[in-house]
């Protein structure tokens, strides 16, 4: 069910992937949450997504992350009415929002009948020593939190860059969402699932996964819709992702 991490994402099961982690956790400033669970086919094929603002988040990008994520993983997704970002999620020395216990609240708000709860922030979030994080969720699970502070040209000193900002907010939602159905870091750089340390290595890849992810993708909601790819492809040219929505149109990464 829903608690295969327990509600941290990054509960570790075994002793030699625990060391191997710590290893990581020394290199890196920023990561993903790493997903150690196998795939898991869910049960019931019934519910919604719910997107959550916490606190206040810009509405347009949320309803486009909320109508990519509806078109990529087949289910309906609504755009639920904001939450409070909690005090005690708040660590004042780091002037961040400790991501695990969003998760905690996330879990404790999940609207009835939601199959899966994306919280969204314009905060900056972090999980235990690495410095920021861009998502983490429970793996296999029902929430994920999605922080857009550092998807912001402006938040590095930089002019603001729209398409790149919703371009880099979809990829966190999906890669995020693909955690709670239990999938796992891909390596492929091009693929939305793969392990992203920073911007740098976020932006070359796409709003897509790979073939091989897809296919478990595939399996674990038990079917994806015929038209995905072309559904998919559509939404990306209208927000003026093009690049993106090529690799659909060709129909690479496609299931089959
Ligand atoms: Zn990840
Ligand atoms: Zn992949």
């Amino acid at each position: 069910m829903d608690d295969g991490e327990g509600s941290g994402g990054l509960s570790l099961p075994s002793l030699p992937v625990r060391k191997m982690r710590l290893l990581n956790l020394v290199m890196i400033v920023a990561v993903f949450p790493f997903c150690l669970t196998g795939c898991t086919k869910e049960e019931s094929t019934e519910g919604f997504f719910a997107l959550c603002p916490l606190g206040k988040v810009d509405g347009n990008l949320l309803d486009r992350m909320c109508r990519f994520v509806e078109i990529a993983y087949g289910f309906p997704c609504k755009v639920m009415p904001p939450l409070p970002l909690p005090s005690r999620t708040y660590n004042a020395v780091r002037k961040q929002y400790r991501a695990s216990e969003l998760l905690d609240y996330l879990e404790e708000n999940a609207p009835k009948g939601a199959r899966k709860l994306v919280g969204v922030t314009e905060k900056d979030i972090y999980a235990r020593e690495m410095n920021f994080i861009f998502g983490l969720a429970n793996s296999p699970g029902k929430c994920c939190v999605a922080s857009t502070a550092r998807l912001h040209e402006s938040f590095w000193g930089n002019r603001e860059n729209e398409l790149l900002l919703r371009r880099r907010a979809l990829m966190i939602v999906y890669h995020e969402l693909g955690h709670t159905f239990g999938i796992k870091h891909c390596n492929k750089i091009e693929c939305a699932m793969c392990y992203h340390n920073s911007l740098h290595e976020l932006d070359p890849g796409n709003v897509w996964f790979c073939q091989d992810c897809t296919q478990k993708l595939e399996k674990a909601v038990g079917r994806l819709p015929d038209d995905r790819e072309a559904r998919i492809a559509e939404f990306l040219l209208e927000i003026g992702l093009k690049k993106d929505a090529q690799l659909y149109a060709e129909g690479k990464g496609r299931k089959e």
